[in-house]
Formats: structure tokens, C-alpha cells, sequence
């Protein structure tokens, strides 16, 4: 059952040989068993969650059952929810529970899907492992002495290890793709603006994505279906028609065209790791695509372009947290200053305020022009280097990651290095760009995952290649031993 796709979960609870409510057990008796080991959740909504499915079972009994509805989910502790404590997986927010949902679980709502719990994340979805989060590190089920990468490395690391069947994740610089990459699952990042980010806890305004972490494309599709659209809440939300994203997911691949940028295979990739995405990419050769080398000039740019970026919004969006309004407080200020100061050097951790830091900095005066402005410049260029690619072809393939899952502390001393396994996904997001990772193999038994980049808002297209590679293979099923 956990490793059932959504549409044949769907067609079990639709014919009524499964209710909503023995699925939803079912979940959630696995959810028992491995999250102690894992640590992929903050917050588990167990009784919240029997309540939705006896919704739901009602609605199935009813007819008025859409193709979610009575499926479990998890949502990334970012995204806010009614009646529900969200922690972004800081101190800061440990008390902080939203008087309302955020648009993506609105919709899911409605669809009839069930909330199971709140996954781990890095805080404030800064990182690359989910070591930075208040409630300690997630592990990777594939083998727990390393991580599921970050940020979403809870909703990664649930459905890996047959927690849940799909989750919610938020993609920033890559957070949505890299754990999905080194957790051997599906994980898609919209274009900007085709989820809407209200009730989304922001970081990088310009940059965040919320999107569908599942283990196939065609599931990712079903909940892009659910969640896009124009939200009238969020100005940035795109006004672009709704779709069905699973229509053309069997069309074949003749006559599409996929550029290999060559400076996505260069000196920084693990050679093995090269290896198994060219094997990747010839097998979508043999299933009727053409491939075209393709140059993205500006490519070694994106990792300090993207860390400016980052780091000036998130200064500016995590301004807010000040130990008034809402969220930590610090015990018996002075005065305001030290209620100011105390409140937000105890509520949030060191790479919070690394980055806030480094953010004032880049945007105060005399060094705004130097970083900030330019880095703008050069980013309209990383911009332009993906237009070019998308006039000769139609996706883009290559490495989600440099590497497969590191060991847990491996990298928590350098954040340098940290940064540095974002090179193949933070320009996407600089860019507003669409793109997924899936399974393509394993290397010292370590998933590897293929990133694939579509032209803005086309996800159809996307989806269409990841299922046409996944009909073709089967690194998507391969599930790690003590979970299977
Ligand atoms: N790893 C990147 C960072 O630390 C991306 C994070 C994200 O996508 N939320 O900023």
C-alpha cells in the first residue's frame, strides 16, 4: 500500500475497496514505527487526520469525491495551517500557531486530501541537509548516517521511507529538488508564480516556489493540478489558465529536442554521477527525443548571484520577527532595545543570522551597488543564458546534485561547501524557472537524481518527459530495504 501511486490509491478509495480512514491508519502506523529513527516530522496530526478522512469517506460515500480526496499528505512546517502550530523549524516560531491555511493547503483541503502532520525542514528553509532545524536533523532512510538534503528534507525522507504517500516542499535554490534527488523521489518546482506562496513563511520573496514531492511524476501532477492557479492573495501569483497536467504525460517523445548544458557536466561533477545522467539522457534518446549540446554561459555565477539575493530578501522578510507582534519572546527585556536584540539572538539560529546579516550588509548604503545592484545585473544575464537554451530546444537535462546524501555534520562547519552543492538547481529560481528531479540510478547504493528544466510554465511538457523516462525505467520504485 505504501508504495501505491495516487491514481490507483484513488481508484481503490472511489470503488470503496479501501476507505479513507484505513488508508489514513495505515499511514500513520508506518508514520509511528519510522519516524523516531528518521525524525522527518515536527508535528504529527494523527486525530486531526481521522477527522479529515471521515470527511473524506463521506464525500466518497456521496459522490463528491474528486481524484485527491481521502489521499494522505504531509505538508512542509512551513506552510501555514488553521489551528495547527507552524515552526518553519525555528525557536522563533515554536509557539506559533496561524489563525489561518496557507493557499496550498487551502486547495489540498478542499480536494479532500488529509493532513497527516508537519514535516522537518532547515530553518526558515535555509539550508541544504536539515541539520539547521530547532528539532534536530531528519535522516535519509537510504542510510541514516547521512542526510535527505534540504530544506525539505522531512517531506523527502516521509515519503522515502513509505511515511506518506506525497508532501508538500518549498523550492527557494533548490530545496524542493536537491532532497528529492538524494532520497530517490519525485520533486517538481514550478514556474515562479504558478502556486501561490500566501501562508507560505517567506525567505527569498522573488525566488520561493512551493510545489509537489511524490514518487512519480505522474502523482506530482495530480497535486500541481490542485494547487495552481491564480490566488487573488498573492500579487505575484500568475494569471495563467488553468491545466490538466496529467493530459499529455503519455504523448510520445519524438521530435523533442533536450540541450546538455556543458558546463552542467564539467570538473565539479562526480564523474560516476556524469556517467549514470548520460545513461539517463540516452534513454530518453531512445524513446524518441533528440539531444543538443547547449552552452549557459553564466552558469559558475548563479551560487553568488543566488547567495546575495537570498540573503538581502531574507533580511528584509525576517525583519518582522522582533519579539512583539508574534513568535519567541525573550524572558524579562530591559527595554525595548533588549527585547528587540535578546528576542531575536535566542529565537533563531546561526545560519538564520548569518544570512541576515550578510543580507543587511549587501543592501547598505555604499555596498548596495556593489553586491546587490550587480548581482540584479547578473541575473537578468543567468536569465537571458536559459531564454537563448529554450529558442534551440525544449527541456534541459542534467544533474539535480554534485554529489550523492553526505554524511550528517560533514558539511555544518563550512557553509561554503554547503552552498556549493546548490550549483545545478539556484539558477532555475533566479531565472523563475520550472524543473524536476527523479530517480535515475544509484551510486554505492545512494539514489542520483535527473534534473530536467522546462521553458516558464511548461510543467505539461516536464511532467510529459519525467513519465515518458519513468515508464521506461524503474529507479522510481526502488525503495530503501528496511522500509520497503
Ligand atoms: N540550499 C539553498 C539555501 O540554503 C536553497 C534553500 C531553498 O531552496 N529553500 O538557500
Amino acid at each position: 500500500m505504501h508504495r501505491t501511486s495516487l491514481k490507483s490509491l484513488s481508484d481503490l478509495l472511489q470503488r470503496r475497496e479501501i476507505s479513507s480512514q484505513e488508508l489514513t491508519r495505515f499511514f500513520l502506523e508506518r508514520t509511528e514505527r519510522f519516524n523516531p529513527g528518521i525524525n522527518a516530522f515536527i508535528t504529527l496530526t494523527g486525530e486531526h487526520a481521522l477527522k479529515e478522512a471521515r470527511a473524506a469517506d463521506h464525500r466518497l460515500q456521496h459522490g463528491e469525491a474528486g481524484p485527491l480526496t481521502g489521499i494522505p499528505i504531509a505538508h512542509k512546517d512551513i506552510f501555514c495551517t488553521e489551528g495547527i502550530r507552524t515552526t518553519c523549524a525555528s525557536r522563533m516560531l515554536d509557539n506559533f500557531t496561524a489563525p489561518y491555511d496557507a493557499t496550498v493547503v487551502a486547495r489540498l483541503k478542499d480536494a479532500g486530501m488529509v493532513m497527516i502532520g508537519k514535516t522537518n525542514m532547515d530553518e526558515f528553509a535555509m539550508g541544504s541537509s536539515t541539520e539547521n532545524s530547532f528539532y534536530g536533523p531528519a535522516r535519509n532512510p537510504w542510510d541514516e548516517s547521512r542526510v535527505p538534503g534540504g530544506s525539505s528534507g522531512g517531506s523527502a525522507a516521509a515519503i522515502a521511507a513509505g511515511m506518506v504517500p506525497a508532501a508538500t516542499g518549498t523550492d527557494t535554490g533548490g530545496s524542493i529538488r536537491q532532497p528529492a534527488a538524494l532520497c530517490g523521489i519525485t520533486g517538481l518546482k514550478p514556474s515562479y508564480g504558478r502556486v501561490s506562496r500566501y501562508g507560505m513563511i517567506a525567505f527569498a520573496s522573488s525566488l520561493d516556489q512551493g510545489g509537489p514531492m511524490t514518487r512519480s511524476a505522474e502523482d506530482a501532477a495530480m497535486i500541481l493540478n490542485a494547487i495552481c492557479g491564480l490566488d487573488a492573495r498573492d500579487s505575484t501569483s500568475a494569471p495563467q489558465p488553468g491545466e490538466d497536467f496529467t493530459r499529455d504525460l503519455d504523448r510520445d517523445l519524438s521530435g523533442i529536442r533536450i540541450g546538455l548544458p556543458r558546463e552542467f557536466f564539467d570538473a565539479r561533477l562526480d564523474p560516476a554521477i556524469g556517467g549514470l545522467i548520460m545513461d539517463a539522457v540516452r534513454e530518453l534518446e531512445r524513446s524518441g527525443a533528440t539531444l543538443v549540446d547547449i552552452d549557459l554561459p553564466n552558469t559558475a555565477l548563479a551560487i553568488p548571484v543566488y547567495y546575495v539575493v537570498a540573503m538581502a530578501e531574507c533580511s528584509s522578510n525576517l525583519s518582522r520577527y522582533d519579539g512583539v507582534r508574534f513568535g519567541y519572546r525573550c524572558e524579562n527585556p530591559a527595554d525595548l532595545m533588549d527585547l528587540y536584540c535578546r528576542s531575536r539572538g535566542e529565537g533563531f539560529g546561526d545560519e538564520v543570522k548569518r544570512r541576515i546579516m550578510v543580507g543587511a550588509y549587501v543592501l547598505s548604503a555604499g555596498y548596495y551597488d556593489a553586491y546587490y545592484l550587480q548581482a540584479q545585473k547578473v541575473r537578468r544575464l543567468i536569465r537571458d543564458d536559459y531564454r537563448q537554451a529554450f529558442a534551440k530546444v525544449d527541456v534541459i537535462a542534467g544533474p539535480t546534485t554534485p554529489s550523492t546524501a553526505f554524511r550528517l555534520h560533514e558539511k555544518t562547519d563550512n557553509p561554503i561547501s554547503m552552498y556549493l552543492s546548490d550549483i545545478y538547481t539556484v539558477a532555475v529560481n533566479l531565472a523563475g524557472l520550472p524543473a524536476i528531479s527523479i530517480p535515475a540510478g544509484f551510486l554505492n547504493r545512494l539514489p542520483i537524481g535527473l534534473q530536467l528544466i522546462g521553458d516558464y510554465f511548461a510543467e505539461s511538457r516536464l511532467l510529459n518527459v519525467a513519465h515518458r523516462y519513468q515508464l521506461a525505467t524503474d529507479w522510481h520504485r526502488a525503495a530503501p530495504e528496511t522500509y520497503a
